[in-house]
């Protein structure tokens, strides 16, 4: 049980992210859920949370575009013994077409967080004498697609430093490790159909079937409960000798 741990995930209202902090709050933990809103809906989410799994939720807005802010996220919690990088956006276009502004705020909130984040946990971590850092990239941390040059070169990075933070505690019980998923339908994966459809001239079902599951031999979406899970399993006794690793789930995606 995680009863007793903190758990902080970043941009959590929605999507993957509230769906890993519930399960954290189903396995016992207390939960900080957190974006850049700050709206009445981002705190009910947490309050939905504490009385659903009797554990203690809170809503901490911060935006993980800015540094001090992803610093201030965790100084706020006060506590954090799993920290989940999840904040991610993404933006779909040719590289000679891409807006640079949107390749500063891709590298800043996909990668330069987790930066962040992770310096002003580790400290807490080692206080407390156990830590777990879960970062969650993605197949495209592994293997790349056209016109996503922004997001697949974050997440090539995350996979990076989830590495060198595993070897910079790996004499201590403390674990970073990055979950890779497929594709999962949350509103990220939403938003991209209407430009998969311009791109490549095709209707909604077609990107589905064609584009976003083309490499996905399962031909099936993953689900933010699976995610959740194995982020779970992360943080068991099990996985304490998992570290510096990425676990894909993806529907085979990577064998391919
Ligand atoms: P989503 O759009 O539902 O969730 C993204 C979350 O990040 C939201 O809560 C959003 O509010 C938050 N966010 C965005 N900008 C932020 C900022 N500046 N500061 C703080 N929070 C911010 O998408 P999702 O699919 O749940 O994605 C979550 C993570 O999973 C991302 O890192 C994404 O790259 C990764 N991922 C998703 C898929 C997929 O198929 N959905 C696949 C692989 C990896």
């Amino acid at each position: 049980s995680l009863s007793g741990k903190t758990v902080i995930v970043t941009g959590s209202n929605s999507g993957i992210g509230l769906g890993i902090a519930r399960e954290m709050a189903r396995a016992g933990a207390d939960v900080v859920l957190n974006s850049f809103t700050d709206s009445d809906e981002d705190h009910a989410l947490a309050e939905e949370i504490a009385k659903e799994f009797g554990t203690d939720a809170r809503y901490i807005k911060a935006d993980m575009s800015k540094g001090d802010e992803c610093r201030s996220l965790i100084e706020q919690a006060g506590r954090c013994d799993v920290l989940i990088n999840n904040a991610g956006i993404q933006h779909v276009a040719p590289i000679d077409e891409f807006p640079a502004d949107k390749w500063d705020a891709i590298i800043a909130i996909n990668l330069t967080s987790a930066f962040h984040t992770t310096a002003a946990a580790l400290p807490m971590m080692r206080k407390a004498g156990w830590g777990r850092v879960v970062n969650i990239a993605s197949a495209h941390g592994l293997t790349a697609s056209p016109y996503k040059s922004a997001y697949i070169a974050a997440k090539h990075g995350i996979v990076g430093l989830t590495k060198t933070v595993a070897l910079e505690t790996a004499r201590e019980p403390i674990t970073a490790n990055a979950i890779c998923p497929g594709y999962v339908l949350t509103p990220i994966v939403e938003k991209q159909i209407p430009d998969q459809m311009k791109t490549h001239g095709m209707s909604r079902e077609e990107v589905i079937e064609n584009v976003m599951l083309s490499r996905q031999p399962s031909k099936e979406f993953a689900t933010v409960e699976q995610m959740g899970g194995t982020a779970v399993f992360l943080c068991s006794d099990a996985a304490a000798q998992i570290t510096g690793t990425t676990i894909s789930v993806d529907g085979g995606w990577t064998a391919l």
